[in-house]
């Protein structure tokens, strides 16, 4: 089936793609693969001055590349420039640090001499979503190939022309052909793919469903993988806070990427002491946020990236006020068909719905009032997935201290959870496993190789 790129605030076909056949796959996995075997003896000095050239076409291309974005999935274009830009960043910081992640690692043991290197595996192949487009996917090749891996991208269908931009960006870099490939092939292709002995390791960023699915198959040929899936964050508001600036991060975070991160605050957590005062100015923030052209640098918001993901959250939010949940803020798609869905605010959230048992992704804010901070750990511990969570309060000592019962990959105390190359990023429970980013990160996809001399 044709692969489409879809403008979905239009639904406007922009532009429609064959797929690779499976000789044009074989191929590309052959190329991959030979040139694996001279990547992987290229100097750190020679990686770093190609990854830093693409970190320049990428700063110096950053609204071309944003408007591919913003046309394929909708980012409002302010949001997507800085995707970009924080792609620049990436490659820069691995350029910078990959050498030294990855120094030989003197352990003292019973040698004379012991140590812990740490060497490439091959072709890493990386199943990635259209949420962040090219974010997500930088993530993993700026690390892996400084490591030098090589990557294999199967993108997200709905994003084919962000596919196609990276691969362009690491060639314009000056990256050997074989090293960075954009693979634009259907869902059914990735089991052949992952059996295949050339690739050696698997990292997905996406739902639970495609997580378990890859998990098993790359189990079955005992293959390494990194799953980032859901998330259904916790911002947990102690009364001490300043409640103003608060609701309006709250906002905030709840709107990343018209709501679609996996690190969007998803369940707010409040103190009763504080909460109907939060939830007015909450929905104040949020009704203040503005929708329109997603080209347009004062846009807040967009459509979601597809009419079906409208539906869907929809279908979340229908079945949770069925069953008693109470709409603060009234919003949702506002036709059938429409990838738009405006902000909505629900509270007096039942056990057994999907706001209070599933991640919505999409533009949706669960409230939750509870008695005091135990209570509110509770709540937030009460949930499948365990990704990232904040604390908002005046008490950061304590906060500190909340935050080590806090069942979650990171913990964020007065700032909105987000990743930084220097930092793991990663989930526990349904959220996934495996880090990303950050010194961990790049050592993921190595042989930690012991080395004992006698
Ligand atoms: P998917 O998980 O379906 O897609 C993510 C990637 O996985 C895509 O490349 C997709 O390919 C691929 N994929 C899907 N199913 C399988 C499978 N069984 N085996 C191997 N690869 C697979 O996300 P959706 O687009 O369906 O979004 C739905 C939900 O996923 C969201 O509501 C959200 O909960 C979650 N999600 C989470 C993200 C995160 O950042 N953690 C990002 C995006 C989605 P293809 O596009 O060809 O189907």
């Amino acid at each position: 089936m044709a692969i489409k790129s879809r403008n979905p605030a239009t639904k406007e076909v922009l532009k429609t793609f064959e797929p690779h056949t499976s000789a044009e796959l074989e191929n590309i996995l052959y190329t991959a693969d030979a040139a694996f075997a001279k990547w992987q003896k290229t100097l750190f000095d020679e990686r770093a001055k190609l990854m830093r050239q693409a970190a320049q076409e990428l700063r110096d291309n950053n609204r071309h590349y944003a408007k591919t974005i913003t046309l394929e999935m909708g980012k409002p274009i302010r949001e997507a420039v800085a995707e970009i830009n924080k792609c620049a960043l990436c490659c820069d910081f691995y350029a910078d640090n990959a050498e030294n992640y990855l120094q030989d690692e003197e352990i003292s043991s019973d040698a004379s001499i012991s140590y812990i290197t740490y060497q490439p595996l091959g072709i890493i192949l990386a199943i990635m979503p259209w949420n962040f487009p090219f974010w997500q996917v930088f993530r993993f090749a700026a690390p892996s190939l400084m490591a030098g891996n090589v990557g294999l991208l199967k993108h997200a269908s709905n994003v084919p022309q962000c596919a196609l931009a990276i691969e362009e960006i690491f060639k314009k870099a000056g990256f050997p052909e074989g090293v960075f490939t954009s693979a634009l092939i259907e869902t059914s292709e990735i089991e052949n793919l992952i059996k295949d002995d050339r690739i050696k390791a698997v990292t997905l960023t996406g739902s639970e469903g495609a997580g378990a699915s890859v998990g098993a198959l790359a189990g079955s040929q005992i293959k390494k993988t990194v799953l980032e899936l859901g998330g259904s964050d916790a911002f947990i508001v102690l009364q001490d806070t300043n409640v103003e600036e608060t609701a309006k991060m709250a906002a905030k975070a709840r709107m990343i990427n018209t709501g679609q991160s996996c690190i969007a605050a998803k369940r707010f957590i409040v103190e009763e002491a504080i909460a109907q005062p939060f939830m007015q100015r909450m929905k104040f923030y949020l009704e203040q946020m503005k929708r329109g052209d997603t080209l347009d640098e004062t846009t807040d918001y967009g459509p979601l990236a597809r009419p079906d993901l409208a539906e869907s959250v929809q279908k979340q939010v229908n079945d949770s006020v069925a069953k008693g949940a109470q709409i603060i803020l009234d919003g949702g798609q506002p036709e059938p068909e429409s990838a738009y869905f405006y902000p909505m605010m629900l509270t007096n959230i039942p056990a057994g719905t999907p706001a209070h048992d599933e991640e919505i992704f999409g533009p949706v804010a669960c409230i939750f009032v509870v008695k005091d901070a135990e209570e509110a750990i509770r709540v937030a511990n009460d949930c499948r997935y365990g990704l990232g969570a904040s604390i908002w309060t005046g008490n950061v000592p304590e906060a500190r201290r909340l935050a080590r019962q806090i069942e979650a990959g990171a913990v964020f105390i007065n700032g909105i959870v987000q990743s930084h190359p220097a930092l793991p990023f990663g989930g526990i429970k349904k959220s996934g496993y495996g880090r990303e980013l950050s010194y961990v990160g790049i050592r993921e996809f190595v042989n930690q190789k012991t080395v004992w001399v006698a």
